[in-house]
């Protein structure tokens, strides 16, 4: 058995329905790929998510839905905590998003964290820049240890930076830190669009240039409909997303994407082919409205 081990923080999602009514749901960007990974994993691949969670009925739910959805919770309780919440808005058909989770349990799921639970050499751990953005410095300390042993034992550390700016007290704090998460990871899945913004890169190749010297062995640069830059030690290759007539929703694109290439790789394929499969499953979620399409 391979294993692979999602980390971040999993939310509640209120999500607005013809009739007025909210219908609930839940995502976050971590748990949206481990969600499309344990979807889509071969026999013999089995997907876990470690956060941290409430004592709630809320925070019981959460876990149970993981489970159904194949995916093993390794959740660690907080007493008196919950889970995050956010909701979404419709206006003229644009979605725009309200969120509760400046106390939610999952900003606490590296406070007393040592070894990363259940993985082997061969096996993954993936996590994001939002993971990295919910956490206290010391935490984010204790994680990025424990991803440097892990991957020193040969677990395959996979990073996607996902920078959101409103997470971070300042840029210059996102920056740095988003640097010391690709410090420590063989596999980085940036999207361009972001990275142009808020590193300044002229172009998808400087942003793998930048994620190549931080130490990452494959970059996978993201961007939109346009080619996927896909940089391995054996050279450069883009390949382009199938083209789409009508993109409904682009929630959970790259999450999907990183799933799929993740998937690939722990299923034996070369980065090409898993970037090939990583496409095919981001242009099936686009077609369907929310983070999680039934693939
Ligand atoms: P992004 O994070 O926006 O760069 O998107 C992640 C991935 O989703 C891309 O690399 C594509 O594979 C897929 N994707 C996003 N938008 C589109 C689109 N308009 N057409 C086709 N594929 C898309």
């Amino acid at each position: 058995m391979t294993n692979l081990l999602s980390i971040g923080e999993c939310m509640v999602e209120l999500a607005p329905r013809a009739d007025g009514a909210f219908a609930m749901n839940f995502a976050g960007d971590t748990f949206n790929t481990a969600w499309y990974a344990a979807r889509t994993a071969p026999k013999g691949l089995t997907v876990s998510y470690l956060s941290a969670v409430g004592d709630d009925a809320l925070s019981v739910r959460m876990a149970d839905f993981m489970a159904q959805a194949g995916i093993t919770p390794v959740l660690a309780r907080r007493p008196g905590r919950s889970v995050g919440l956010y909701m979404i808005s419709l206006k003229d058909g644009e979605r725009s998003f309200s969120y509760w989770r400046d106390t939610s349990a999952a900003r606490s799921l590296a406070d007393d964290l040592d070894v990363l639970p259940g993985l082997k050499a061969g096996d993954m751990a993936y996590f994001s820049g939002i993971t990295m953005a919910i956490l206290s410095d010391a935490a984010r300390e204790r994680l990025l240890s424990a991803l440097t042993r892990a991957r020193a034992a040969g677990v395959t550390v996979t990073f996607d930076p996902n920078l959101r700016p409103r997470l971070w007290p300042d840029m210059d704090t996102m920056r740095h830190w988003i640097t010391r998460a690709a410090e420590v990871c063989d596999i980085a899945l940036p999207s361009y669009e972001d990275e142009a913004v808020h590193f300044g890169d002229a172009d998808p190749a400087g942003t793998a240039d930048r994620y190549s010297r931080a130490g990452a062995g494959v970059v996978v640069v993201k961007n939109g409909a346009e080619a996927v830059l896909l940089r391995t030690p054996q050279g450069d290759t883009q390949i382009a997303p199938p083209k789409i007539a009508k993109v409904v929703d682009t929630t959970a694109a790259g999450d999907s994407f990183n799933a799929g290439f993740l998937v690939g790789i722990l299923s034996g394929e070369d980065a090409a082919t898993a970037t090939h499969r990583a496409c095919a499953l981001a242009a099936q979620v686009v077609q369907h409205p929310g983070a999680l399409v039934p693939v």
